[in-house]
């Protein structure tokens, strides 16, 4: 039987790695969903190659002009609108496995919805474990959810692990987990050097092919950051047994090291669908369409200590996972204003963890037991560090 599966963020990076992956094995997966937030172009385009029975799209104003492309296709794909359309879509019971691919804070609740919906769930939005891990590992374990992660690195960690790693990493000999880093565009730069850096300099990752959102993240190291906070829950580890270790060629994607010694590695070619092949098909492994590793062309493995200091965006997310409570959320939602600002040409790349820290400083954090709580410390952090965009802010480059 063909699973269905539900794309949330069909019209990202990774939402086109998974249908490139999903097209090479069309009598193991059905297309059932598709979602974007106000691409409608590329959704209607995607509807076009891979012909779902329902596309959602979040930015409701857009909706009709979804529809009336898609009837002049000739496509009776159904349209859900909304965030709601997305949840639902997220729960429909054709969907046996949704991706969630979502970038930001927006990809929280229709993954959750997934989860409630007991489906089988592949994790790309990292956001989800960032803002909520308490509340979202104990719906995936209260619901008997398989919950596999995209991510590369924590990807690479599941595959390292025991099957049994849920029993408590001590219990299965786990010492320690490693992640690796590419250390971003600006491994080598200068700390005076980064006040200047545009948008197109931190897009332009030496390895992967991403989303503008994590490609910044991934220069200022707050990509790590937040990977530290999702690996915390995710393989249940203390912060203090996760080592973030600087591997330029990312071909190792990450490691866990035993009590006797050992240090288990996954290698592979820095591309997302060998994660999100073994994902779709785990427990069995499928052909992903990526070029074998070649190691006597790599020739060599680099590694060197993460710098907290020219990249202050590490620390602070240790810091906020120490805090703990609602001080993820706020983290992650002064990082999203900080990046558009960046994006937009508003703010400089140096001026990121500024707005940050002074955001986490001036909330605090409160327990974060439920929803409601993760969502309105969220709005806070997003007003307050909007509000600290104009001094911090510069002005746009004019040509
Ligand atoms: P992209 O920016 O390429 O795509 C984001 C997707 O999310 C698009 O489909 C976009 O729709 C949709 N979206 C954006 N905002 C909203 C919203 N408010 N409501 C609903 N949908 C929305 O991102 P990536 O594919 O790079 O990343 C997706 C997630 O995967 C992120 O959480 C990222 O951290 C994670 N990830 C990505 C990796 C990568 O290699 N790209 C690697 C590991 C993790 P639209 O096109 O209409 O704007």
């Amino acid at each position: 039987m063909r699973e269905g599966i539900a794309i949330l963020g069909a019209t990202g990076s990774i939402g086109a790695s998974t249908l490139d992956v999903a097209a090479r094995h069309p009598e193991r997966f059905r297309v059932v969903g598709l979602s974007a937030h106000r691409d409608v172009e590329r959704l209607a385009a995607l509807c076009e190659q891979h012909r779902p029975d329902y596309a959602a799209l979040a930015d409701a104003t857009r909706a009709p002009e979804l529809e009336a492309r898609l009837a002049a296709a000739g496509l009776d794909t159904r349209v859900m609108v909304g965030p709601q359309g997305l949840m639902e879509l997220a729960a429909l019971s054709e969907v046996d496995v949704v991706m969630a691919a979502i970038v930001g804070a927006a990809g929280l609740q229709p993954t959750l919805a997934a989860v409630r919906a007991g489906k089988r769930v592949l994790l790309a939005n990292k956001e989800s474990l960032v803002m909520a891990g308490p509340l979202f590992m104990r719906e995936v374990r209260e619901r008997g959810v398989t919950l596999l992660p995209i991510d590369s690195e924590h990807n690479a960690v599941f595959q390292c692990m025991p099957p049994d790693f849920d029993r408590g990493l001590d219990s299965v000999g786990v010492s320690k987990v490693l992640l690796t880093a590419s250390g971003g565009p600006f491994r080598e730069a200068t700390a005076d050097s980064l006040k200047a850096v545009t948008p197109e300099q931190a897009c332009a990752h030496p390895n992967w092919s991403m989303g503008r959102k994590i490609s910044v993240d991934s220069a200022t190291l707050m990509n790590k950051g937040l990977e530290v906070i999702e690996a915390h829950w995710l393989f249940d580890v203390p912060p203090e047994r996760i080592e973030v270790v600087v591997h330029p060629q990312s071909v190792i994607h990450s490691l866990v090291a035993y009590t006797d010694g050992s240090v288990l590695a996954q290698l592979g070619n820095p591309d997302m669908r060998t994660p999100i092949a073994h994902a779709m098909a785990w427990p069995e492994r499928i052909e992903a369409g990526v070029a074998p590793l070649d190691l006597v062309e790599v020739a060599r493995l680099d590694f060197q200590a993460a710098d907290k200091v020219r990249f202050p965006c590490l620390r602070l997310a240790y810091e906020a996972m120490e805090a703990g409570g609602t001080a993820t959320a706020v983290l992650n939602a002064a990082n999203e204003v900080a990046v558009a600002a960046f994006l937009d040409e508003g703010l400089a790349f140096t001026a990121i963890p500024l707005v940050i820290e002074e955001t986490l400083a001036a909330l605090g954090t409160a327990p974060a037991d439920d929803l409601e709580t993760v969502v309105a410390w969220d709005r806070q952090a997003r007003e307050h560090a909007t509000s600290l965009l104009a001094r911090h802010g510069r002005r746009r480059h004019t040509a």
